[in-house]
């Protein structure tokens, strides 16, 4: 049991993540309080919390990122932590440090792990020392031209030019060639410096055909720390993810063992504190860490469903100084599962399709989970992203998983907006995804090659 717990949580946050949060929250018995802009005063995470504050207008910028506003949402309430969710404050290392200041608790690792994590070029020298295989590429960030040509020829062509402060797939650019560099370095520049501020890149080899495979990891920051298993997460398009399974039809156990053990070892060493997501690219049986996620993650209920290891609640125990309560072998994987992370946009052409529900109706049933905030005269807003929601299925083998996914998306009705979910109908009925057999360009690949139209 731990030792301390919190009398009242804060949720920076909105959407299905929010009321993820919420639920883990009121099973531990701590009352809640919701955060919203004006654009979400009828939200369910607003409804159903204990106490809900307005922070501000619609855009981001002046409510969920609003730092004055949760501060004084948290004075105003007396909440002694805040969970930041994914997205918005969740890897801001400043906010972190300002809660500290104030006396409230950030649910998360350090403001120095989140600092350091969150600078890949930093991140990826941290993970070398640590032992975790990485990318080759240039070991810091690259300079002049001429620095980054030498780098690039001795790597070998195509490269990856990434942004240190990159997240979401932004300020990445592929040079196929050697006279390709220069434009890829002055574009993911130019685009990182919009996006986040910062202009500093650096190159990584590009792997052609490898897997997104990402570790879970749980630390309590007093040394002890254990690795979940895996997430596959190689159906992306533009480098971002719309499938995710445990177990990886790549792995067997052994595989799993070793890279987990790795990651496990690195966190014991770091004391790091929380939940945590290793990433790595996945290439002929060698992994490759590209970076480390100080927070929860969208796809983290595949893990929970076959472990059966609420993460929230384990989050928010070892937040109040809880020590571990889990050892590596009392975690066992049992069965399969999959996420579809359905999104309110045109199936064919990806564009947003926000507005209001005229029905809507969730699949349920034996191994379906559906973790989403909307429900049928809700309107979904322009402001944010266009998650509807997670339809997350377990069962005893993949092929089971498969089958039941399915029927639960045959049966899951959303109408009013147009909603990503006939892209699932085909992609479970695709013989590449049934046999488990993709890489992360294979999404790319099939849209292009009119695979929706077929
Ligand atoms: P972000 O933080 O923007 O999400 P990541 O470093 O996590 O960036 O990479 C996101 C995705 O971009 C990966 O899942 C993968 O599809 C692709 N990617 C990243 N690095 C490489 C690489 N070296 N070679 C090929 N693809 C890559």
């Amino acid at each position: 049991m731990c030792r301390a717990m919190f009398d009242k949580i804060l949720i920076a946050n909105r959407g299905e993540i929010a009321l993820r949060v919420l639920r883990a929250c009121q099973e531990l018995g701590i009352p809640t309080v919701a955060v919203h802009s004006t654009a979400d005063a009828d939200a369910m995470h607003v409804r159903l919390a204990d106490e809900s504050v307005c922070i501000g207008p619609p855009p981001a910028r002046d409510s969920y990122l609003n730092i004055p506003a949760l501060l004084a949402a948290c004075e105003i309430t007396g909440a002694d932590a805040v969970h930041p969710g994914y997205g918005f404050m969740s890897e801001n290392a400043r906010f972190a440090e300002i809660l500290g200041e104030h006396g409230i608790h950030f649910i998360g690792p350090t403001p120095e792990h989140i600092r350091i994590m969150g600078d890949k070029i930093e991140a990826k020298k941290t993970a070398k020392r640590l032992g975790i295989p990485v990318v080759p590429g240039s070991d810091g960030g690259v300079s002049s031209e001429k620095d980054a040509m030498a780098i690039a020829r001795e790597i070998g062509f195509p490269v990856l030019v990434k942004a240190a402060a990159g997240g979401g797939g932004r300020g990445m650019k592929v040079a196929h060639t050697e006279d390709d560099l220069a434009t890829a370095i002055a574009t993911a520049r130019a685009e990182a410096k919009a996006a986040f501020g910062d202009d500093a890149v650096y190159l990584e080899k590009y792997l052609q055909r490898p897997r997104h495979i990402e570790i879970q990891v749980l630390g309590d920051g007093k040394g002890n720390a254990i690795h979940l298993g895996e997430r596959d997460c190689s159906l992306q398009r533009r480098h971002q993810k719309v499938w995710e399974e445990s177990p990886s039809p790549a792995l067997n156990t052994e595989a799993r063992n070793v890279i987990g053990e790795t990651v496990a070892k690195a966190m014991r060493d770091m004391k790091y504190l929380g939940v945590g997501t290793v990433e790595f690219l996945f290439e002929e049986g060698q992994f490759y860490f590209i970076e480390m996620n100080t927070r929860i993650q969208v796809e983290h209920p595949v893990t929970e469903m076959i472990t059966g290891i609420d993460l929230i609640l384990e989050q928010i125990r070892v937040a109040a100084g809880g020590e571990l309560t889990l050892a590596q072998k009392d975690v066992e994987f049992r069965g399969h599962s999959i996420e579809c992370r359905i999104n309110a946009e045109n199936p064919s052409t990806f564009l947003p399709s926000p507005g209001k529900i005229l029905s809507y109706h969730p699949p349920g049933g034996l191994g379906v989970r559906v973790d989403s905030a909307v429900y049928q005269g809700y309107t979904i807003p322009p402001f944010y992203d266009s998650l509807v929601g997670k339809l997350i299925v377990h069962g005893k083998t993949r092929t089971e998983c498969l089958m039941r996914l399915k029927r639960a998306l045959d049966e899951f009705v959303v109408d009013g907006i147009e909603t990503t979910l006939p892209l699932f109908q085909k992609l479970v009925r695709t013989p590449d995804i049934i046999d488990g057999n993709y890489h992360i360009h294979w999404l790319e690949r099939f849209l292009a090659e009119g695979g929706m139209d077929r």
